[in-house]
């Protein structure tokens, strides 16, 4: 059976298994000192089509953390939407690596930042006992799976650049995001004013890991020694680094995406069609949250169903994946047909 809790429930997709496997080969330098990592470090700079700082990371977390107090000193500030993965989901990470950094969590519709947002979070204090902002994060696509526009991202930007303010994006569903918009990756990264970007392996169908992509590349100064005191810096690299190498090589990624969203849009048509079920936000990635009657949720528990009911704004989300069968969607959404009469 397959579940809609998590993309993460999905395992490894079998382009990122074969160059997994194709890298288990003989001896190779350890701590990235490896070809794989060189070449898929140079595929990302291609992909992103500029000489930006590639670092490969255990998980998101990490990745946020990291990234967000390398942009960051222990009496700043980061602004970020209320319902962003760091300030919900990571467990304090961001501010205990930042030694302190406080997120202020700003709102906005659809789980989406705006200009406006951030002005207003940034401009309410400017004295001297009030954390300092330093960075703006925007989730990409967000965690209600929604996706920014281009012209969003650089408005935003624009606003954080006039303040004197980073841009950092956590892209755990970079991939989802990108096979929506359509759009070169440079297009809404650092032409629109990212300087860092934490590129989502795992959920993409990676085995493991996440890239952490420095655009602006003076911000990247000594991270790999907050990698490596962090318990981050992967000795057997190449492993890490290798599956991208599967997945970017033929466009993969972005194949895998598609038809990640292409099943929520599947599931959200067909939940159109049940009475008292009502969608929360519009599905323009792979995430569907749904609002229905507490007897139907538990009901689809009973039929063995997983799903979260606590991220976001409540309502169930269904995440679909790399793997997701479109007989899965459809047997998810006879249940919810069948207990919805
Ligand atoms: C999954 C996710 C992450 C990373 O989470 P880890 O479990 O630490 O890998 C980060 N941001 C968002 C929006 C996510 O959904």
């Amino acid at each position: 059976m397959q579940h809609f809790a998590s993309d993460n429930y999905a395992g490894i997709c079998p382009e990122a298994m074969a160059a997994f496997t194709a890298a288990n080969v003989g001896h190779a330098g350890a701590y990235g000192e490896d070809e794989w990592t060189r070449r898929v470090s140079d595929r990302l700079r291609a992909l992103f089509d500029t000489d930006c700082d590639v670092y490969f990371v255990f998980n998101g977390t990490a990745a946020n953390s990291l990234a967000l107090a390398s942009l960051c000193q222990s009496y700043h500030s980061v602004v970020c939407h209320e319902l962003a993965h760091v300030q919900t989901d990571e467990c304090g990470g961001p501010e205990f690596f930042s030694n302190g950094s406080k997120l202020l969590p700003a709102n906005g519709e659809n789980g989406k930042l705006t200009p406006a947002a951030v002005q207003e979070v940034i401009s309410r204090r400017s004295d001297i006992h009030y954390p300092k902002p330093r960075v703006v994060t925007l989730t990409q696509s967000t965690e209600v799976g929604t996706v920014y526009r281009p012209d969003e991202v650089a408005a935003i930007a624009a606003c954080a650049r006039s303040n004197g303010l980073r841009v950092h994006m956590d892209g755990a569903r970079f991939a989802n995001a990108l096979a929506t918009l359509d759009v070169a990756p440079a297009d809404i990264t650092w032409r629109a004013g990212v300087d860092v970007l934490c590129f989502g392996g795992t959920k993409m169908g990676l085995p493991v890991g996440e890239a952490v992509v420095f655009f602006d590349r003076r911000l990247s100064e000594d991270f790999a020694w907050r990698c490596k005191q962090a318990g981050q810096l992967a000795s057997k690299m190449r492993f890490l680094s290798a599956p991208w190498l599967g997945v970017l090589e033929d466009g993969a990624w972005l194949r895998h995406g598609r038809h990640a969203n292409a099943m929520a849009q599947r599931l959200a048509a067909g939940l159109q069609q049940v009475p008292g079920a009502k969608l929360l936000f519009p599905v323009e990635a792979n995430g569907v949250f749904c609002e229905l009657p507490e007897a139907v949720l538990a009901g689809l528990r009973e039929c063995g169903w997983r799903f979260y009911t606590f991220i976001g704004a409540g309502g169930a989300r269904f995440m679909c994946g790399w793997d997701t069968k479109p007989a899965s969607v459809d047997a998810l959404l006879a249940d919810v047909s069948r207990l919805s009469a």
